[in-house]
């Protein structure tokens, strides 16, 4: 196959201008399911924390400021193909010049710290972002960028079940993680949960699980209704939009499911709170 050469530079100034894109916005199918679960919620105190949280996006993406204080850590998520070459740099250093030079650009909160516990000095430009690189077939190059914040990240959780565990005992860690979280994770969130795998990549499953399509289900009837049910007992919890109260606290639960290790039944369950900002180019 003919390789596909892609400029460096080129790359650089989609990824800069995806991060401006999502700096300031958050994803619009998300608004739409909030404006639909204030008109279900049940509690004044939870419309009204809806409303400043639509009124807050809605101001964000008019102005062109963030939407939250923390933008985040830069996440991104490629999919490169196997006849791609790129021309100039390499991909991870086309991406950290990005993240630096769109962080200047757009006035982003520095969040990074060069060491977590010998030196925590800022890096002063929101490098290094986290990458990771998946090698696909084909041509194509897909890159999801996310601004991932720190409070409902912090609140984020890996459980390595016993096999024996059963559905009730995986829908319960989840609850658990969700319930001591509380207003720290600033619900209404979304969750994804990676079933499966192993220590580090039931993580990775939970965290591409949040990033899917809003819309998205597990197209295996079993764990889409899974889904479904985690979906409906924590808003039946009543922890509501920032812990306030109420029967809105989850917007979507996306579940990633693997193959794992006959003797492990690892659970990770990643809190992604209302400032969901994220985007994918292909380019
Ligand atoms: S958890 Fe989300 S909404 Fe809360 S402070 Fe962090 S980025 Fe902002």
């Amino acid at each position: 196959m003919t390789p596909r050469v892609i400029n460096a530079e080129y790359i650089k100034t989609k990824i800069i201008e995806a991060i401006g894109v999502l700096s300031f916005r958050s994803d619009p199918k998300l608004l739409n399911c909030m404006r639909a679960a204030r008109q279900s919620e049940t509690s004044e105190i939870a419309r009204d924390i809806l409303d400043a949280i639509l009124d807050n996006a809605a101001i964000a993406a008019n102005e062109q400021i963030p939407g939250c204080q923390d933008t985040g850590t830069l996440v991104f998520f490629v999919d490169i193909g196997s006849s791609v070459l790129i021309e100039g740099h390499g991909l991870t250093a086309i991406i950290h010049e990005a993240v630096a030079e769109a962080s200047r650009k757009f006035y982003l909160r520095r969040s990074i710290v060069r060491d977590p516990l010998l030196d925590r000095t800022n890096t002063g430009d929101n490098t290094p972002a986290v990458i990771h690189l998946s090698l696909v077939d084909g041509d194509g190059l897909v890159i999801h960028i996310a601004q991932k914040g720190g409070g409902a990240e912090n609140m984020s959780r890996l459980f390595m079940l016993n096999p024996s565990s059963g559905r009730e005992e995986i829908i319960s860690n989840v609850i658990r993680t969700v319930t001591e979280a509380g207003a720290k994770a600033c619900p209404p969130l979304i969750l994804g949960i990676g079933l499966g795998a192993n220590f580090e990549t039931a993580p990775l499953l939970a965290k591409r699980a949040l990033f899917q399509d809003l819309e998205a289900r597990n197209p295996v009837a079993y764990y889409a209704e899974l889904e479904d049910e985690i979906k409906s007992r924590i808003n039946s919890s009543g922890i509501g939009p920032m812990g306030m109260g109420g029967n809105c606290t989850v917007l979507a639960v996306h579940l990633l499911q693997a193959a794992c290790h006959m003797a492990s039944l690892p659970l990770a369950v990643n809190l992604q709170c209302h400032a969901f900002r994220h985007l994918g180019i292909r380019i």
